[in-house]
């Protein structure tokens, strides 16, 4: 395991995108269905104040930089990371690995009908890889849908909740699934699925990913509110 680096409480491994593309690959091999988070600033705020949010962060196999808030916090408090690694794209680069071997993906979460949408949209990306099943994120009770993942026995199971339901399902569910590795990655089938464009690469590269979603969708604002939030709160901790 790398070393970890505290941001606000949380604890991110430090790996460049493609080192923690080969980390997670080699969890899938172990098939212990240990599980990949993606925190940004808003989650490492809701970790802060929820604590079964921060337990389940915390018993994370690999915690990756999900956004470009969380570097300038790590820089500024004087333990830099070696990269931003958005959720989605390090899920992509992870499928695309795991393809040449016929691996195989479940997609769970989001509205009904986008997960297939995505699982469309990714064989036609991947066509080595195998769609092992999809799930809707609006269901009940978590006994028919592990039952159906179980039954379908993913390599990788993306889990798609949004934060922190997503974590905190992952890490309670973990001993019963019987998965290669999980990630949570927020709205990432909703991107797969076309249904929610990412920022331009310009605007990704700037750093202002975050300015591109709060545009595209002003409720996000209350949220977003968590972005200063979290700067503040880590000029006071280097202050002091
Ligand atoms: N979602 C879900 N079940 C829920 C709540 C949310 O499947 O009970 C999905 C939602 O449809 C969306 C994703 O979770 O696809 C969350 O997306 P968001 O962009 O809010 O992700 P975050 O910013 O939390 O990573």
């Amino acid at each position: 395991m790398s070393e970890r680096i505290d941001v606000l409480g949380v604890g991110f491994d430090n790996l460049t995108m493609d080192e923690a593309v080969e980390t997670a690959y080699n969890l899938q091999r172990e098939r212990r269905a240990a599980y990949v988070v993606t925190p940004n600033p808003e989650i490492v705020m809701i970790c802060r104040e929820n604590p079964d949010a921060a337990k389940a962060v915390e018993a994370a196999a690999l915690t990756i930089p999900d956004g470009i808030g969380v570097i300038y916090g790590a820089k500024i408090l004087k333990t830099p990371l070696k990269e931003k690694i958005p959720g989605c794209d390090f899920a992509l680069k992870l499928m695309d690995r795991m393809q040449s071997e016929g691996r195989s993906v479940f997609l769970l979460g989001a509205k009904p009908g986008v997960a297939e949408q995505a699982a469309e949209n990714l064989a036609a990306r991947f066509p080595q890889l195998r769609i092992a099943g999809t799930n809707d994120g609006y269901f009940r009770d978590d006994a028919p849908v592990i039952e159906k993942i179980n039954a379908a026995s993913p390599d990788l199971l993306l889990v798609c909740l949004g934060a922190p339901k997503q974590e905190i399902w992952m890490h309670r569910n973990a001993p019963q699934l019987h998965v290669g590795v999980m990630i949570g990655a927020g709205g990432s089938l909703d991107v797969f699925a076309g249904v929610v464009e990412r920022a331009p690469e310009a605007w990704q590269r700037a750093g202002l990913e975050w300015l591109y979603r709060v545009l595209k969708e002003p409720k996000r604002i209350g949220r977003m509110m968590n972005i200063p939030k979290f700067m503040l709160k880590v000029l006071f901790v280097r202050k002091k």
